[in-house]
């Protein structure tokens, strides 16, 4: 019998969560963002689910290859643009979109031969100050490009660094209309958190949400602004399950340690359950004893710490708990249970992304 992992990607889920994000910003073009592996999922594990968005947005080129391999002729967007003058032959031959950021890949564009001229989103650091041109520069960056014959149209776009946060997006949005006020095109400003904080409804709203929206966390069904609000609140669903199984059961007496470093102590008569999941599949080690985690469906915390292969639960609120016992570390569990991966990460210090983007390739994935 194989290891008692595994980790499920619902396909409902997904489609579920990409309606949500149009339904924030009904009159946007919704870019399904697929980096990092569809952030861990798998590119192809999920494109089932998310291929009701009107484009896919990632970073590696060999991941574009893997989307068109899957069959999809709609637009897909480099979010990084080219790295090298070679990647733009590929942009010709796979018909992708590339963001340009930076002058040297304007350079490479005007010596670039090619038929059909390219679709580029011309990317402004409207204040994060890691990928853009300047507000100041990014005028003459767009001239630059439209006088190019290997350039077709020209969308306009910023990322934010603070929309999940209390800083917001007013500043970066004001950066951005103020330099791009007289020019065309179309426009893609919001990532999941803007797309659900700011988007929807009128005026600064619809302008928000423009002619494309890029989410990415919340398509998984993670809150890209938790815990100010949680997945559930946002009327999302979670689409990775990762779960495992009791493979032992300690009882212990007070004074008993758990685990390397013996680091909790048993204060009571308890009993321990041992979960097939550690480290090495992903689960994060700096999760403290107390994180949450379902066992038959039934919230609990981890106790002690976590070793590469095994995790130990406390079966106090579980005494039905046995060997074999359904856990769930994150997702959905038995009878309707949910875990968010936020709660998971929120205790390890980390956010879902990071959890969902480091399930390790030796647990085994299946889709549902
Ligand atoms: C990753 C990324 C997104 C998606 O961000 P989420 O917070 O996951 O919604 C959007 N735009 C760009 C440029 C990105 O790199």
């Amino acid at each position: 019998m194989p290891r008692p992992i595994a980790a499920t990607i619902h396909t409902d889920a997904l489609a579920h969560n990409l309606r949500r994000a149009r339904q924030a910003a009904p009159n946007a073009r919704v870019w399904a963002v697929v980096k990092a592996n569809a952030y861990g999922h798998g590119i192809e594990r999920a494109y089932a689910g998310l291929s009701g968005a009107d484009g896919f947005a990632l970073l590696d080129l060999d991941e574009a290859q893997r989307v068109r391999d899957l069959g999809w002729r709609g637009p897909i967007l480099l979010l990084e643009g080219c790295f090298e003058s070679r990647d733009l032959e590929l942009c010709s031959r796979l018909d992708l979109w590339h963001v340009v950021h930076h002058e040297a890949q304007i350079d490479m564009l005007a010596a670039h031969k090619t038929q059909a001229p390219h679709r580029v989103f011309l990317k402004m650091n409207s204040g994060m100050n890691r990928l853009g041109f300047r507000p100041q520069h990014y005028r003459a960056a767009w001239q630059r490009l439209s006088g190019l014959t290997q350039v077709d149209e020209i969308t306009l776009m910023t990322h934010f660094a603070d929309a999940d946060g209390e800083g917001g997006v007013a500043a970066q949005v004001e950066a951005f209309e103020a330099a791009t006020r007289e020019l065309p095109g179309e426009r893609s400003l919001s990532n999941s958190a803007a797309t659900l904080r700011f988007c929807g409804g009128e005026g600064d709203a619809a302008q928000l949400a423009a002619d494309w929206v890029r989410p990415g966390i919340m398509v998984y069904g993670s809150a890209p602004d938790f815990p100010a609000h949680d997945a559930a609140g946002w009327g999302l669903q979670p689409a990775m399950t990762l779960a495992a199984k009791l493979i032992a059961i300690q009882p212990l007496q007070p004074g008993d340690r758990v685990g390397y470093g013996g680091s909790f102590t048993a204060s009571e008569p308890m009993r321990i359950g041992v979960v097939a999941c550690g480290y090495a599949d992903g689960y994060p080690r700096v999760a403290p004893t107390g994180t949450p985690v379902l066992v038959d469906g039934v919230r609990t915390r981890t106790v002690g710490r976590v070793s590469m292969d095994m995790i130990t639960v406390d079966l106090t609120p579980v005494p039905s708990a046995a060997l074999g016992s359904e856990v769930t570390l994150w997702g959905c569990g038995p009878n309707g249970s949910v875990l968010a991966i936020d709660e998971v990460a929120r205790s390890a210090g980390t956010v879902g992304y990071e959890l969902m983007c480091a399930l390790a390739p030796r647990v085994p994935v299946s889709v549902a």
